[in-house]
């Protein structure tokens, strides 16, 4: 195969080969379930344990507060069902308008039961109100379901901030940090939540598998029942394999959190090496605190999926915004929502780095991209004039 240049890291990771080698086995000669009390059953919940552990280090929780799923949409859609079946008096949620479509799913979920919704703003940065959302806050508010940072953008909420003013009026505080882990410091007792969602897949580690990390004292219905494993909150045998990938991954996380820096440098030195040459490309939310890996472009008169296309014949693999929402023609909820006019946002490719990147592959897009969309005007141009 063709070298690929991989710029697409928030829709997924290539598991770190670490990983692999720690889940083969569990696969291969472990294959026990942890809930047996032989030797093989033993080793399997060991195994548990141990990943356990890896990613309650990386989140800054207890290894008893994390409940392994398969992946970021199963542990929100525990956190946002549970909490609304634990406690029925509560009937007031407050979501903001940039979320990943699965906290968009539960929250018109959430609408069809009965519960209001509040769905705050964000300004042209995508930066959340904090004032807007301690206006929202109600008596009846059972939770604030906010992301860490946006799968588009990047664009950092202020998590902290947010939870203390959720936690004053008495709501619960659920955290989508799917995109913040293994790319920025996580602390969730520093946060303040209680509910804190994440995915392997998004850190180098395997797809199909993350979790949620439940504040203890938290009471939630269980998610699947049928079995006792995971404490009885998600019933049926455990993705062993994927749980010892996911526990690998998190070690690596945190050992690799130092090279974020650099990640940061280089993708600051993309768009300064863009910016010269495209002097109107716009970034998405470059005014905002962002994750250090990810810009969003905005190329006035290009289309961002012939972009993408012609970038990808070459080699190079970029998204046109969230891996969700490609292949619809309106813009995403997310520059919608930031005010981005359709004809800006139709030019709109996300660049997402990884700790994996280098310094040559950065010089190679920023030489690459500019042709592309030089090669674009043109005969979007002479398509014009032939009309
Ligand atoms: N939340 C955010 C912000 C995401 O970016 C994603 C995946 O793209 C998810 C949730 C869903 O995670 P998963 O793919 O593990 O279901």
């Amino acid at each position: 195969m063709e070298p690929v240049i991989y710029l697409d890291n928030n829709a997924t990771t290539r598991p770190a080969p670490e990983v692999v080698e720690a889940l083969l086995p569990w696969l291969r000669e472990q294959y026990g379930n942890p809930s047996s009390s032989h030797l093989l059953g033993l080793q399997a919940e060991g195994a548990l344990v141990q990943a356990r552990a890896q990613v309650a280090s990386l989140l800054g929780g207890q290894p008893a507060e994390i409940v392994f799923t398969s992946g970021g949409t199963e542990a929100l859609n525990h956190a946002l069902r549970g909490a609304a079946e634990a406690f029925p008096a509560k009937r007031h949620l407050v979501t903001t308008a940039v979320e990943h479509s699965a906290v968009r799913a539960l929250a018109g979920w959430l609408q069809r039961q009965g519960f209001e919704i509040t769905v705050l703003g964000v300004d042209g940065e995508g930066r959340l109100d904090l004032a807007e959302l301690e206006a929202a806050l109600r008596p009846d508010t059972l939770m604030v379901a906010l992301m860490a940072a946006n799968n588009e953008t990047g664009v950092r909420f202020p998590v902290a901030e947010a939870a203390v003013r959720a936690r004053r009026a008495g709501a619960l505080v659920a955290v989508d940090a799917v995109q913040a882990v293994g790319k920025v410091p996580v602390d969730v007792a520093a946060w303040g939540a209680d509910l804190v969602a994440f995915s392997g897949h998004k850190f180098h580690g395997p797809k199909g598998v993350g979790g949620l990390w439940i504040r203890r004292g938290v009471r939630l219905r269980p998610f699947l029942v049928g079995g006792e494993q995971e404490r009885g909150r998600r019933g049926g045998t455990e993705n062993l394999p994927g749980i010892v990938g996911l526990g690998k991954a998190a070690e690596l996380a945190l050992a690799h959190l130092p090279d974020q820096e650099r990640v940061a440098d280089l993708r600051d030195r993309l768009e300064s090496l863009l910016r010269e040459a495209l002097p109107d490309l716009r970034i998405h939310g470059g005014g905002a605190e962002r994750l250090p890996n990810t810009s969003l472009l905005a190329l006035p008169d290009v289309e961002g999926e012939a972009l993408q296309l012609c970038l990808s014949q070459r080699g190079i693999c970029v998204s046109t915004g969230s891996a969700c929402t490609t292949g619809r023609p309106e813009p995403s909820h997310v520059l919608q929502a930031m005010g981005v006019p359709p004809e800006l946002a139709r030019g709109t490719v996300r660049l997402s780095l990884g700790r994996e990147t280098t310094a040559g592959e950065v010089e190679a897009v920023a030489i690459a991209l500019p042709q592309v969309v030089q090669e674009l005007r043109a005969s979007g141009s002479m398509a014009r004039r032939m009309r």
